[in-house]
């Protein structure tokens, strides 16, 4: 496929800047924020969202913060108590189970601390490149890395900035397809806007800031308003 003029993307993801403003922050980047973006924090927020709705991240990650918050304290807990602390994320008992082993390997190979390199973070029990690139994002600024997850895959095709099967395939496909200014807030505005606008089925076309870039590759059905 070509790659979508470097104008049209500044101008999706400009508009996109002004357009999330007033929306709801996702899930771990609030949690980013009020934890000044501590890699650990970060990481086992990211660790519970995948396939949650955020409102259900924020309250799971915010009840087992309360009770153990540093490597070595969730390290301790069993299966079973993590198990009741982040119910009902999706695929909890799986979720605590890859929590307490990567907070194992964290105390046992790292020092008690997140790694700082892909290479060591996909080392970590239930850590997939979503989540690595997200730690790396957030709370190591890396400007570069890409951050994929189910929105970003799916708009990005929409958009036709893309055209994968996987979110894998979409993260190397934007590396070669946008400039690099624009890494580090590829995940921010798409995820919003996914959860907003761009939703999967129905998506808003109608009320939609950057509908005039769009070709809606792949859009059978939209909202009605
Ligand atoms: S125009 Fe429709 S398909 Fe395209 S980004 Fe907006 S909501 Fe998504």
């Amino acid at each position: 496929m070509t790659k979508p003029p470097s104008k049209t993307v500044h101008a999706v993801m400009r508009a996109l800047a002004r357009a999330i403003d007033n929306l709801e922050l996702p899930a771990v980047e609030k949690i980013a924020r009020t934890s000044q973006e501590d890699p650990f924090e970060v990481l086992i927020a990211t660790m519970l969202s995948a396939q949650t709705r955020d409102a259900v991240t924020a309250a799971a990650s915010a009840r087992l913060f309360r009770v153990a918050r540093t490597p070595p304290t969730i390290a301790k807990l069993s299966e079973k108590q993590i198990e009741k602390l982040i119910y009902p994320v999706s695929f909890y008992r799986h979720k605590a189970k890859h929590v307490r082993d990567a907070c194992r390997m964290l105390v046992d190979r790292f020092g008690g601390r997140v790694p700082s390199t892909m290479e060591e973070l996909l080392m970590l029990p239930g850590v997939g490149r979503k989540t690595a690139n997200l730690v790396l994002i957030l709370s190591f600024k890396s400007l570069k890395n890409v951050c994929v997850d189910t929105h970003v895959h799916r708009i990005s095709n929409r958009l036709g900035w893309v055209r994968t099967r996987t979110p894998d395939e979409t993260e190397q496909a934007l590396y070669k397809n946008t400039r690099e200014r624009w890494w580090p807030y590829i995940n921010l505005y798409l995820v919003t806007w996914g959860q907003n606008v761009c939703r999967p089925i129905y998506p808003r076309c109608g009320a939609c800031a950057i509908r005039g870039y769009c070709p809606r590759i792949g859009v059978t059905q939209i909202a009605k308003r």
